[in-house]
């Protein structure tokens, strides 16, 4: 297949298998048996969706390169000898004394693991595995320093650290100091790794004393202070106490996890931006390939916009991972982070429904079921479903709207559970499902739970649906006569015939008033729940109790 005409990620896979040089230097790279791939995050907080959708987008790379008949190792490594920088939303406030300590440093709020970071981590985790299809291995790097895994990459960064000063140099205006240590220590006497300055280097061993130490917080203007102890200590690169300098780090994890692929966030890939520095000191202070191809769908990748807002934990406008399946299906998630990666995609939670239709489109085209006549459109859209489904597609379920599936819980109580029958009569008459089995009604059930909490969390003033309870004068005032004589005739036919069948009825009681039926649609609208709009008309009177909509089309209030 041409490059152009092939999905992202499957473009991405076959320029990783066909990749043959390094980037910075010019030196063969060996042929890769099993591929590495690494998505990682600093989470100090509840994890929540934005952090996925990295780890969802490098799963589609996972996915392309096996079905390209390659093996494949997914890592996702939890950043956590990052310092703590600010205290996470919702967690106690005496935390503020673990400001400035490794983010590994903060213990377990429920006492059952060995980090705050590391619970909500392994929540994190799991939830990606057992409900969004992709499946990380967790990694962490402080207990990567801590067994002395990063001791020969730190041992090499400090004999060449004249290498990794000139690469980092050239996009300085002021060179490094002279006393520059790739290792950051943490402090023996108070465990804080960002009051510790270095004030000399032995073989081994980093000197440092514990400042004080005054930071921004990312896009504020006050400076966050951190009281340093004032202890001198001397730092053993051999005990792991203490972590590399990021960009180095990054480059020694590349090389120590022998990583062929990493996206990140744009930031990273400006013209001598730290994916490239790292890069660079990864190649020539470790001898392993910076992680390729530099640039692509996903490096760097736009930023999902919620609303006008960037997705973010600080923005308040994120759940957590495992609170997602609750209200909207997973594979609409990962719809909206695999989908054009590389172009600003807006989200919005009241318009999941939109994303779920989308998504049962795509169901549909993949299963042969909706046409799309352009070829490369039609390989796409079919690679795109495969990309957003938990476990490979293999049969057709037919789904019922979500939109109607929220309308549906709210007019039939425990929709999912002992009136299920009720609903799945509706749908027969509606036409959504005409043959049910267990699977498309497991599915069902499932959806009919999420509509339910959507519409309840995030449904907005069109999606609830509230019935009037009677009909008020000036509703029945703002009709003509000939709205009010269809309605009433409507009224009639639904008293002998089906609900199913109103619609050609209603289209020849409009042309024989000479009305359009979107007046008629207007009216019903109106003396049902005193609004214009609502959901779509046929269905929804399928929905509604027989005898209120024959008295209520009757006029009678
Ligand atoms: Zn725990
Ligand atoms: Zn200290």
């Amino acid at each position: 297949m041409k490059e152009d005409a092939m999905f992202w990620s499957d473009r991405i896979a076959r320029l990783l298998v066909e990749r043959s040089k390094f980037n910075h230097m010019d030196k063969p790279t060996e042929k890769t048996k099993k591929f590495m791939i690494k998505s990682s995050t600093s989470i100090s907080g509840v994890p929540h969706i934005g952090n996925a959708s990295d780890v969802i987008r490098h799963d589609a790379v996972v996915r392309s390169l096996t079905d390209m008949g390659e093996k494949v190792k997914f890592i996702w490594v939890s950043e956590d000898m990052d310092p703590l920088r600010k205290v996470p939303k919702n967690i106690p406030p005496e935390f503020k004394k673990y400001l400035g300590m490794p983010v590994s440093a903060l213990p377990c709020p429920f006492g059952c693991c060995e980090s705050y970071v590391m619970h909500f981590d392994r929540l994190f985790i799991k939830s990606l595995h057992d409900e969004f299809g992709a499946k990380p291995e967790l990694l962490s790097t402080t207990e990567a320093y801590k067994h002395g895994h990063f001791y020969p990459y730190i041992k090499l960064a400090l004999e060449k650290i004249d290498v990794i000063k000139g690469i980092l140099n050239k996009n300085r205006t002021t060179p490094l100091p002279s006393l520059y240590s790739p290792w950051t220590p943490v402090c023996d006497n108070c465990g804080k790794i960002i009051t510790t300055k270095i004030i000399g280097m032995e073989g081994d061993v980093v000197k440092y004393e514990c400042q004080d130490y005054s930071f921004q917080e990312f896009g504020k203007e006050a400076y966050n202070e951190v009281a340093g102890c004032k202890h001198k200590g001397d730092s053993d690169i051999k005990k792991g106490n203490g972590k590399l300098l990021w960009k180095i780090e990054w480059g020694a994890e590349w090389a120590l996890w022998k990583v062929n692929f990493e996206g990140a966030g744009k930031e990273h890939y400006m013209p001598g931006g730290s994916f490239w520095n790292a890069g660079e000191i990864c190649e020539r202070v470790y001898d392993w390939p910076e992680p390729y191809p530099g640039k692509n769908e996903i490096q760097p990748y736009e930023y999902i916009m919620v609303g006008k807002e960037k997705m973010s934990a600080s923005k308040g406008n994120v759940v957590a991972t495992w609170e997602w399946p609750d209200f909207a299906p997973p594979e609409v998630l990962r719809l909206i982070f695999i989908k054009r990666p590389n172009r600003a995609r807006g989200f919005q939670y009241e318009k999941i429904p939109d994303s779920v239709d989308e998504l049962d489109k795509l169901e549909k085209i993949y299963f042969d079921l909706e046409k799309v006549e352009d070829k490369k459109e039609l390989m796409n859209n079919k690679r795109l479903f495969e990309m957003c489904s938990i476990e490979k597609p293999r049969r057709y379920i037919p789904k019922v709207p979500f939109s109607f599936c929220s309308l549906l819980t709210q007019f039939i109580p425990d929709a999912a559970g002992k009136n299920f029958d009720k609903v799945m009569k509706t749908v027969r008459v509606t036409g959504h499902i005409g043959d049910p089995d267990e699977e498309i009604e497991s599915s069902l059930k499932k959806r009919l739970l999420q509509a339910k909490s959507w519409v309840e969390k995030y449904g907005d003033e069109e999606s609830r649906i509230v019935l009037l309870e009677d009909l008020p004068p000036d509703i029945l005032g703002k009709l003509t006569e000939t709205q009010k004589y269809v309605l009433l005739k409507m009224g009639h036919f639904l008293r002998k015939g089906d609900a199913k069948d109103l619609w050609a009825e209603m289209k020849k009681l409009s042309e024989e008033r000479g009305v359009q039926t979107a007046e008629i649609f207007k009216a019903a609208y109106l003396v049902l729940i005193g609004k214009e709009k609502g959901p779509r008309l046929i269905p929804f009177l399928q929905v509604l109790d027989r005898n209120f909509v024959i008295k209520r089309f009757s006029l009678a209030g």
